[in-house]
């Protein structure tokens, strides 16, 4: 049985002192909220803080509230909380069905909002036991030189699994952090960054204190996720598709797309927006034609690298499968 390792455990209550004790604790610090990738992680010497500070106790990390036409959803809301809750399921499905969508329901229950949105990146060479990447004398990721899935690259290509990221960068989300410095608001999309390694922007003692989504005025969203157990696993392919309406023609008016957005999980070290994607959208009725050019843009920078479930060929090809289910699902929506 794989047991955590000795650290220190600290329970701020406010986000003043959760930030002080993580500038305090310096670089052998980390966040904990949920703890169900970070405690894993720990126990297989993934990630070895010596203090770990949770933020489930920080009462400006728990509220609830999506009024205004708004959302603004606070980080430490359980992935069941949000996926339950009649607003977000009202004005914001897809954020809740990506919610729903993650691994199990006790690990819903226990997993944020926030640790889903930063989640460490994945990788097959990564996320095996101490001894295990021992074995092979480690990885670029952590401990080692060389990364196993393409040796002479100079980075790592450890995969972004999280399945409600790419749905935000899609939405055009905004994400509220406060640090040392002060608070400020980044949008979704520059919050992440493609690196294995270096894969969220955000400073490191800044905490992610809630995130605002757009208001709901013409636009619609739809996630899809491709995985091997569907009650359970990482996706190997997320596809978060949004469009907006053209203004004026209502539900069933056989209105036109004026802007669209295609996100992409699962292949890259970050949610992968591909702008000839939506640009092969706009200004059609997302009838077939333009649903096959967008499903053609998205396959082609849609690479991902034989580093999790699944043969990396079939996975690229079902990008353009699960891009074309995802826009049939909007038009039929409308
Ligand atoms: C078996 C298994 C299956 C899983 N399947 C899926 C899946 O299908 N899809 C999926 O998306 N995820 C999956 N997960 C991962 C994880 O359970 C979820 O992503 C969950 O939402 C993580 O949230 P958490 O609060 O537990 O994060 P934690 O483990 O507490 O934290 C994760 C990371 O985020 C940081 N962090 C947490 N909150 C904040 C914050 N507010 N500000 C700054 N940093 C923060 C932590 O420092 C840590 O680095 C799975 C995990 C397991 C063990
Ligand atoms: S992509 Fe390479 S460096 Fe990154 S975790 Fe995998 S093997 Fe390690």
């Amino acid at each position: 049985m794989l047991r955590l390792p000795t650290f220190r455990y600290l329970e701020p209550r406010t986000l003043t002192d959760a930030v002080r004790m993580k500038v305090d604790a310096g670089p052998a610090g980390m966040y904990v909220a949920g703890g169900t990738d970070l405690y894993p992680n720990m126990k297989r010497r993934q990630q070895t803080p010596a203090t770990v500070i949770s933020l489930m106790r920080v009462a400006e990390l728990a509220g609830r509230g999506t009024g205004d036409g708004g959302g603004v959803l606070a980080a430490c809301r359980t992935l069941t909380d949000v996926a339950g809750d009649s607003a977000v399921r009202a004005r914001y499905p897809a954020v809740a069905r990506a919610a729903e969508l993650v691994s199990t329901p006790p690990l819903r229950n226990m997993g944020t909002l926030g640790g889903n949105l930063c989640l460490d990146t994945r990788c097959n060479y990564y996320d095996q036991s101490y001894e295990w990447r021992k074995a092979i004398d480690f990885c670029m990721k952590k401990d080692g030189a060389i990364c196993w899935v393409a040796p002479s690259s100079p980075r790592c290509w450890a995969v972004s699994s999280t399945d409600v990221a790419p749905v935000m960068v899609a939405l055009g989300a905004e994400y509220r952090l406060v640090g040392p410095t002060g608070e400020r608001v980044v949008s979704a999309a520059r919050f992440y960054h493609n690196d294995g390694i270096d894969y969220l922007t955000k400073q490191r003692d800044e905490i992610l204190v809630d995130v605002r989504l757009p208001a709901p005025d013409g636009w619609d969203c739809v996630y899809h996720k491709l995985r091997r157990r569907g009650s359970f696993d990482f996706p190997v392919l997320g596809v978060a598709a949004w469009v907006r309406w053209d203004r004026g023609r209502g539900k069933g008016e056989g209105g036109r797309v004026s802007e669209a957005r295609i996100v992409l999980g699962g292949v890259a070290s970050w949610p992968q927006e591909v702008p000839e994607a939506g640009a092969a959208l706009a200004g059609s009725a997302l009838d077939d034609d333009a649903i096959a050019a967008a499903a053609d843009a998205a396959y082609k920078p849609s690479k991902p690298m034989d580093n999790t479930d699944f043969d990396l060929s079939w996975r690229k090809q079902m990008t353009r499968v699960y891009v074309t289910r995802a826009l049939q699902e909007l038009r039929a929506r409308h």
